[in-house]
């Protein structure tokens, strides 16, 4: 079955609401191994809407739409849709009573009965979350229509647990998709090398994505089963493995830092951070993972020279002779860090952010620090040229991240 998403709204046209409907309802269709076609917005406008609606019945399998069920007179889908296929609106009575009881303590006004009204011989879907109904029919051309509401807790309540239900039962083949997570290996880097893999793919298909400092290979198999898909995927992840080696840091995980925080705890260790280009941003990374609390000790933002001596103990003479972004900088934040702190293992950061260069060094000049059981090591950053600061840190971030990662693996390995 192929799919089309129409979201409803001129506010969604003007930029005043990020369309997250569209991004729900394609991640739950691609889920169901229902392909989408099309995903289209329109603003308030019968004609318009009247128009998008045609071209989607023509050439969709499904059309479900995302706002504009409201009691307000712009609010204008169900009216649209209906008539489009064909369909009379008739008072809903569920509908209705559900209306009558959401505002038992008055506040009903006589607009608000519009949303009980639904096209004729649809199945109503109950609206936990608000007052207006979702609803599913067919057309007399078998297509499937599901409109849903705007608000995305009201579709996505009605969507998990009315239209995914209803829609899985018509699929008789699911998907599963795996997500390799690979740093160090740009985007065509790793197309050439997995070129073979790549070249021949259509079931499983592997898609790489680039972005924020890595690259992301999603492997996606459909079968009969969710199990069968999966034991389809095994082989590709493998040989993914295989050619990425460590630079593969997680499959079906989300991020550098969930995988950072598992490998803490796993080896009963904690962390401790000292940060200077990037103030703060792989404490609040390292943080945000549920669970850190066991594993991260302490975050020093020793942004100045005064405060790196000072607190991180990196000697005057350091500073002097080799600047504060340097090799002979980073290791000394590390090993202060790790002695002030008490952590088992210290991950420091120096450098230039940018956008202009320092007397320190050139933009995206950075170094990174590792102190803790395996002794204290520094090493220079490979990073993009790029004179954005805001990218230039949270590249920087990723890559002390990937530091610490691999040095935690290392003592893995080595107990
Ligand atoms: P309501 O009963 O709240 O009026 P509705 O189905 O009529 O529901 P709209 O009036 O189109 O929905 O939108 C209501 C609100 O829902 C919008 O102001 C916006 O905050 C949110 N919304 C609508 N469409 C989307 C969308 N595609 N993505 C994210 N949010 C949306």
């Amino acid at each position: 079955m192929q799919a089309e998403v129409l979201s409803v709204g001129t506010e969604l046209l003007l930029g005043q609401t990020v369309n997250t409907d569209t991004t729900i309802v394609a991640k739950a269709l691609s889920a169901l191994g229902i392909d989408l076609l099309y995903a289209a917005v329109v603003g308030d406008n019968v004609g318009r809407l009247e128009k998008a609606v045609y071209d989607a019945l023509d050439r969709s399998d499904i059309l479900i739409t995302t706002g504009g069920l409201g009691p307000t007179g712009d609010d204008l889908t169900k009216e649209t849709v209906a008539a489009a296929a064909g369909k009379k609106l008739v008072l809903h009575e569920q509908s209705y009573q559900h209306l009558l009881d959401y505002f038992a303590n008055g506040g009903m006004t006589e607009n608000q009965m519009k949303q009980a009204m639904l096209p004729e011989g649809c199945t109503a879907l109950k609206n936990d979350n608000g007052t207006a109904p979702g609803c599913a029919f067919r057309t007399d051309k078998g297509k499937i229509v599901i409109m849903l509401p705007g608000p995305p807790r009201e579709m996505k309540n009605i969507w998990n647990k009315y239209v995914a239900p209803m829609l899985a039962a018509k699929q008789d083949e699911v998907l599963v998709s795996r997500y390799c997570r690979v740093v160090n290996i740009g985007e065509s880097a790793l197309e050439d090398r997995l070129y073979d893999l790549l070249k021949n793919s259509t079931n499983p298909t592997v898609a790489p994505y680039a972005g924020g400092g890595e690259t992301m290979l999603r492997v996606t198999a459909k079968a009969k089963t969710k199990e069968e898909a999966y034991a389809m995927t095994i082989p590709v992840v493998q040989a993914i493995a295989d050619e990425c080696g460590d630079d593969l840091y997680a499959v079906d995980q989300d991020c550098m830092e969930q995988v950072v925080v598992e490998l803490l705890h796993e080896l009963g260790m904690t962390v401790c951070t000292c940060e200077s280009m990037t103030g703060g941003l792989i404490a609040g990374r390292i943080t945000n993972i549920p669970g850190a609390s066991d594993v991260f000790e302490c975050g020093l933002v020793t942004y100045s020279n005064r405060i790196k001596h000072k607190l991180a103990g990196v000697a005057v003479k350091t500073l002097d002779e080799h600047t504060a972004v340097s090799l002979e900088t980073a290791a000394e934040m590390a090993q202060g860090a790790l002695a002030l702190s008490g952590a088992s293992v210290a991950v420091s950061i120096t450098g230039v952010a940018g956008p202009d260069d320092t007397p320190e060094g050139e933009v995206g000049t950075v170094f990174v620090g590792l102190a803790g059981p395996l002794g204290v090591r520094s090493a220079k950053v490979d990073m993009l040229r790029s004179r954005d600061r805001a990218y230039n840190r949270s590249l920087a971030t990723v890559k002390a991240l990937d530091a610490l990662r691999l040095y935690l693996l290392e003592i893995k390995r080595s107990r």
